[in-house]
C-alpha cells in the first residue's frame, strides 16, 4: 500500500497563535509550579517552626541534664507537659528507639465530629532503628518528616534531641497534621488554574487581534497580487507597508513583474514579427508559384505544340523558378543571420575584400560607370563572405535604381573617428533616382518596396536591405541611407577598425 504524504499548509496567524498559546502555558506552569513549591516550603516551614518553639517551652538545663536513662525517665512529665499543645502529639524516645511516653491534646471543644476531624492528634510510632540512626546521624534536629498515619491522615514530625550534643540520651518527637497546609495549596492551585484559563482567554483574544493588525500588510499584499495576471501585468503592489520584510517581498515581487512584463513585451513582439513575416513570405511565394502554374495550364491547353509558345512559356517558368529560389535563398540567409548561431570573425583587410568583388560588380553593372575609391589597408573583425554579400547587395541596388548609360556608382572606404571609436566606413553612391524622405526609414524593413512593380521587373523581394541591416548589426556596425529623390542616394555601413592604416 502506498502511503501518501498529504501537505498541509497553516495561516501563519494560527501557527503563531498556538505557539503563542504553548509558550503562556509552559510560562505560567513553570511559574505556578515555582510559586507552589516555595509556598508549600514556606507554609512546611512554619509548622516546623510552630513545632520548634513547643521544644524550646523545656528548660534548657532540663535538657542538658537530661543525660542518663534515669534523669529521662524522671524528666518525662516535665517535658510532655511543656511541649504539649492543642492539635500537637509529643513523645518522649530514647536511646533504644522505644517510645516512652506520649501526651497529645484535644483541640478546642471536644465533640463527637471534633474528636473524629481535627481531635487528638495520633501518636506515630516510627521503627526503633529509624530513631536510633537519628541519634547516632543527629539528622533531622533542622528537618522534617511528613508521615501518613493510620487513619490516613499526613503529619509533620521533627525530632529533637535529649542531653548532651555529643551523647544524646533520647528524643522528643513533636508532630502535628498538616490538613490546614494541603488545604492552603488545594486553594492555592485553584484560584492559580482559573487566573491561567483567564489569562489565556484574555491573551489569546489579544493575541489574535494583535496578529491580526500585524499580519495585516501580508494579508493585502496577497489581495493585490491576487490581481495581477498576464493581461494586468502593469499592476504592482504597494512597497511601502510599513514593515521592512513586508517592503522587500514586495519590491522583489515588483521587479519581478517588471521583468516578466518586459519579456512578455518582447515575447509578444517576437510573434507579431514572425506571423507578418510568415504572411509577407508565403504571400512573395504564392506570385510565382500561381505564374508557373498557369504558364504550364497554357502548355496543357495546347501551346505545347506551338514551338514559339512552348519556348516562351518554358522561358518564363525557369525565370520564375529562379526567382522562387532566389526568395527561399534570402529568405533561408535571414532566418539563419537572425538565429543566434555564432559566425567566425576574422581580422581582413575591407579593402582587399573589396577589390575581390570588384569583377564580379564590373559584370553587373554593365555600361554604368563603377568608381572604387579604396586605399591603403583597413581592417576590421569580420565575416569576409556576409561583408562581400552586404557590398554586393548594396551594388545591385544602386545598378537597379540607376540608368544603364548615365548610371554611376562609387564604392569608398575610409576611416573616421566617432565616439572616441575608430571606425571603417563603407560607402555606395549612386546618382539614381533616389528615394523619398517618408520611404527612407522603411526601406530596411524585410519585404518594404517602394515600387512593387519595378521591383519584380528587377527580380528584388524587399529582402536585400534587411540581410544587409542583419549582417551589420551581427557585426555591432550600424547602417543607414542619405538620399535625394531625383539625385541618387549613398549607403552607409561602419564596422570597428581594428588597426589604423595611416600609421
Ligand atoms: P529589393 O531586393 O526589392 O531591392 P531591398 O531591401 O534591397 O529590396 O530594397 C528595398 C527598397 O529600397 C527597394 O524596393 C528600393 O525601392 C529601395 N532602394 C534600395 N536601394 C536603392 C537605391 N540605391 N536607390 C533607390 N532606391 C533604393
Amino acid at each position: 500500500m502506498k502511503i501518501r504524504n498529504v501537505y498541509k499548509a497553516r495561516s501563519i496567524q494560527s501557527q503563531l497563535l498556538k505557539r503563542l498559546f504553548l509558550l503562556f502555558i509552559i510560562m505560567l506552569t513553570g511559574l505556578g509550579i515555582y510559586q507552589y513549591s516555595s509556598m508549600k516550603h514556606y507554609l512546611y516551614e512554619s509548622k516546623v517552626k510552630l513545632l520548634d518553639s513547643r521544644f524550646k517551652n523545656i528548660d534548657k538545663n532540663v535538657i542538658l541534664a537530661t543525660s542518663t536513662d534515669q534523669m529521662l525517665d524522671d524528666n518525662m512529665r516535665y517535658i510532655l507537659n511543656q511541649v504539649s499543645g492543642e492539635g500537637i502529639c509529643v513523645a518522649v524516645i530514647n536511646q533504644n528507639g522505644e517510645v516512652l511516653g506520649s501526651m497529645n491534646r484535644y483541640r478546642g471543644i471536644v465533640t463527637e465530629t471534633s474528636k473524629r476531624n481535627q481531635g487528638q492528634v495520633e501518636l506515630l510510632k516510627l521503627k526503633p532503628e529509624y530513631y536510633t540512626q537519628v541519634l547516632q546521624d543527629g539528622e533531622l534536629s533542622s528537618g522534617y518528616k511528613v508521615v501518613t498515619d493510620l487513619q490516613g491522615k499526613k503529619q509533620i514530625i521533627i525530632l529533637r534531641e535529649l542531653g548532651f550534643l555529643d551523647a544524646p540520651i533520647g528524643l522528643v518527637q513533636i508532630s502535628t497534621y498538616v490538613e490546614d497546609i494541603e488545604g492552603i495549596l488545594v486553594e492555592q492551585v485553584r484560584m492559580y488554574i482559573v487566573a491561567i484559563l483567564g489569562i489565556l482567554v484574555i491573551g489569546g483574544l489579544l493575541s489574535h487581534m494583535l496578529l491580526k493588525h500585524t499580519l495585516g500588510p501580508l494579508k493585502r499584499m496577497t489581495n493585490q497580487l491576487d490581481q495581477i495576471d498576464s493581461e494586468q501585468l502593469d499592476l504592482r503592489v504597494e512597497e511601502q507597508n510599513g514593515q521592512i520584510e513586508i517592503d522587500i517581498l514586495a519590491s522583489k515581487f515588483n521587479s519581478m513583474f517588471e521583468r516578466l512584463q518586459i519579456a512578455f513585451e518582447r515575447e509578444r513582439q517576437v510573434s507579431e514579427a514572425m506571423k507578418h513575416f510568415v504572411l509577407d513570405a508565403s504571400h512573395e511565394l504564392r506570385t510565382p508559384l500561381t505564374s508557373i502554374q498557369g504558364f504550364v495550364e497554357v502548355l496543357q491547353l495546347g501551346a505545347a505544340k506551338n514551338k514559339e509558345q512552348l519556348d516562351q512559356a518554358l522561358n518564363s517558368i525557369l525565370t520564375e523558378s529562379q526567382r522562387l529560389s532566389k526568395l527561399v535563398n534570402e529568405l533561408l540567409t535571414l532566418v539563419k543571420l537572425e538565429g543566434h548561431s555564432t559566425v567566425e570573425l576574422k581580422e581582413e583587410n575591407i579593402n582587399t575584400i573589396i577589390q575581390e568583388v570588384v569583377p564580379q560588380l564590373k559584370v553587373l553593372a554593365k555600361d554604368r560607370k563603377l568608381n572604387i575609391e579604396v586605399e591603403g589597408d583597413l581592417y576590421a573583425r569580420v565575416n569576409k563572405d556576409q561583408i562581400k554579400q552586404v557590398i554586393y547587395n548594396l551594388v545591385q541596388n544602386a545598378i537597379n535604381h540607376t540608368e544603364e548609360i548615365q548610371g554611376e556608382i562609387t564604392l569608398k572606404t575610409k576611416q573616421i573617428h566617432k565616439e572616441s571609436i575608430s571606425w571603417i566606413e563603407v560607402s555606395i553612391s549612386d546618382n539614381g533616382q533616389g528615394i523619398s524622405k517618408d520611404q527612407l526609414e522603411l526601406i530596411f524593413d524585410r519585404f518594404y518596396r517602394v515600387d512593387k512593380h519595378r521591383s519584380r521587373k528587377s527580380g528584388g523581394y524587399g529582402l536585400g536591405l534587411s540581410i544587409v541591416k542583419q549582417i551589420i548589426s551581427n557585426h555591432k556596425g550600424s547602417v543607414w541611407v542619405e538620399s535625394e529623390e531625383g539625385q541618387g542616394s549613398t549607403f552607409r555601413f561602419l564596422l570597428v577598425s581594428q588597426k589604423d592604416n595611416n600609421k
